[in-house]
């Protein structure tokens, strides 16, 4: 039996020593020292031995027993290891190599302008408000003082939802909201996107980003608007930006005009950018008119106002110098890397 139990376990040893993985190990160890394992099997037959020769097998049985298992646990140690070491050499960093490059991303020229046109007006005390892009006809027309067969109601002009809601065409309706629920002084500005039914081409798109203001406070003339509005296009073009306001009929303003501004490019000079005359329309703007302030529910007589508006789109071509307003709406990366650190 003792030849038997050396055999077991020389047998045993050479069979962990060719292991290649854990579990050929475990079967090793299930075969020999499982419930049906030939060395379980010895240790089983135990009680047909005599009393003598029983102590002697038994712990030739147990010295067997522990070798196996130490040397299945050596081997055990010695496969994790080596797996171990496998899994490092494959997965080996070089440290000297150069890093990924992080892409830094950019703002879009639009939300540059954005943000550089609300901190000007900011600056002077302006608020910003916003209002829904889905908006009431009332607020977008009715309030504002715009005729019935004014063509801007045309079903091919506006996106309607039904007739009385609409996809609002300009920001006016957040000025008309603010006034309705604010009592005066009043002083936003109110970015945001509109729509029309336009046909997408180098100065036209259905969607468009405005920024209209109002002012509405006790003795307000037109003199503020001319003042805040210049002090806006220096801050904008440079110190040396010269303005001038043409007589603009606006159904929401009385009187209304436009501002131009010394062309940026070619500082007044004449280019193609303003068509050779040196200046470049910025704004529409004018004092508020009394119907819309009496609809608004503020007293013409005792208040008075002002508005403005402009396309920060516009804006931004102007700017930027860009002929093609598709340019900013395309989201080619290549234009709009551009733009990074401008
Ligand atoms: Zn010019």
């Amino acid at each position: 039996m003792i030849r038997q139990l050396n055999e077991i376990k020389d047998e045993t040893l050479q069979k962990i020593n060719k292991a290649e993985n854990i579990s050929q190990l475990e079967d090793i160890r299930v075969s020999v020292l499982g419930k049906k394992g030939n060395l379980t099997n010895i240790l089983r037959s135990m009680n047909t031995l005599s009393a003598e020769e029983r102590p002697v097998i038994g712990a030739a049985a147990n010295t067997v027993k522990e070798s196996i298992e130490m040397s299945i646990a050596d081997k055990k140690e010695e496969i994790l290891n080596s797996a171990m070491q496998a899994k490092l050499d494959k997965e080996y960093i070089d440290i000297t190599l150069p890093g990924k490059k992080v892409e830094i991303g950019s703002l879009h020229p639009i939300s540059k302008t954005a943000i550089e046109l609300v901190e000007i007006f900011a600056s002077i005390g302006f608020s910003v408000a916003e209002g829904p892009e889905i908006d009431f006809t009332k607020y977008n027309f009715d309030y504002l003082n715009t005729p019935v067969n004014h063509p801007a109601r045309a079903l091919t002009d506006t996106f309607y939802i039904n007739e009385d809601v609409l996809l609002r065409t300009q920001t006016s309706p957040v000025q008309i909201r603010t006034m309705l629920s604010n009592k005066p002084p009043i002083k936003v500005i109110s970015p945001g996107k509109v729509y029309r039914c336009d046909e997408i081409d180098a100065t036209h798109s259905p969607l468009f980003n405005q920024m209209e203001g109002i002012i509405v406070d006790k003795d307000i003339t037109m003199s503020d608007l001319k003042g805040t509005l210049e002090f806006f296009a220096k801050q904008l073009f440079g110190p040396q930006t010269k303005t001038k306001f043409r007589h603009h009929q606006f159904y929401f303003t009385e009187p209304g005009a436009e501002m131009d501004a010394t062309c940026p490019k070619c500082k007044g000079l004449g280019c193609r950018v303003c068509g050779n005359t040196g200046w470049i329309e910025i704004l529409g703007c004018g004092m508020l008119h009394p119907n819309i302030m009496e609809i608004c529910g503020i007293s013409h007589l005792e208040y008075s106002g002002y508005a403005f508006g402009m396309g920060i789109d516009r804006i931004t071509m102007i700017k930027y110098g860009l002929e093609d307003l598709r340019l900013v709406y395309e989201n080619d990366i290549r234009f709009i890397q551009q733009f990074i650190g401008r």
